[in-house]
């Protein structure tokens, strides 16, 4: 069966997700305590309600225990998203991923029991930074407050050179797992593996080698 998913807060954020999960083929009950955002988003979703989502017995009727994956995207009520956030996990919901606004509001969502917090803002304007210092840096992700992976456009000075003679592991601790050359993806690259004009490498490492890398190979 599909997965069943709702979302709690129908900012720009929250929107954004219902609206994809939907296009997306998948059934979607979106949820706000404001009318006109809730008149907005209903020609989009499955199923749109009003409620107040600090409100127990409203949650509880709506079935959301049912429910695998709920989506807190409340940002300025810090109360209102930490209150929903024990709600939402009390009644059973086996994975509840909150937006938080700061770090500070993200360390008491991850106590009450968020299974994931997320930083809209700061992920893209991290992403928005890497990408300024080089138009080679395709993609960031985080994978933990050390630890990243980028996606680099082979510069030119990697062009004709293989793994092995760019030596990345050895000179800036970071691990090549992967090489796109146009649809094509290779997952185990070896180290003779010739890197080409058109490839894209996809690094994992330390934040901050990965940084100098980075430097190294920006244009
Ligand atoms: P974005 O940046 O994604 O636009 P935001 O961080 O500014 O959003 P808010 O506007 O604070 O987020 O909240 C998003 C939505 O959450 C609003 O439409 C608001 O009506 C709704 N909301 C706030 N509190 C509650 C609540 N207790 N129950 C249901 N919806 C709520």
């Amino acid at each position: 069966m599909k997965k069943q998913f709702a979302v709690i807060g129908l900012g720009r954020f929250g929107t954004s997700v219902a609206k994809t999960l939907s296009g997306l083929d998948f059934e979607v009950l979106a949820i706000d305590s404001n009318e006109h955002r809730i008149q907005e988003i209903s020609s989009v979703v499955t199923h749109v309600v009003q409620a107040d989502s600090t409100d127990e017995e409203a949650l509880r009727a709506l079935g959301l225990r049912n429910f695998d994956v709920v989506v807190v995207a409340i940002g300025d009520d810090i109360q209102a998203s930490i209150l929903t956030t024990i709600i939402v996990k009390e009644i059973g919901v086996p994975k509840v991923i909150v937006k938080a606004q700061n770090e500070l509001h993200g360390k008491v969502l991850k106590k009450v029991g968020a299974d994931k917090v997320i930083y809209p803002e700061r992920d893209m304007g991290q992403r928005v930074a890497h990408h300024l210092i080089s138009k080679n840096i395709i993609e960031y992700i985080e994978l933990s407050e050390d630890h990243s992976i980028v996606e680099i456009r082979a510069s030119r000075d990697m062009v004709g050179k293989n793994l092995r003679q760019l030596d990345i592991r050895a000179k800036y601790g970071c691990n090549v797992i992967g090489i796109k050359t146009g649809v094509k993806m290779n997952i185990a690259p070896n180290a003779e593996e010739l890197i080409d004009s058109e490839d894209i490498l996809i690094v994992v490492g330390n934040n901050e080698d990965l940084q100098n890398f980075e430097k190294t190979f920006a244009e």
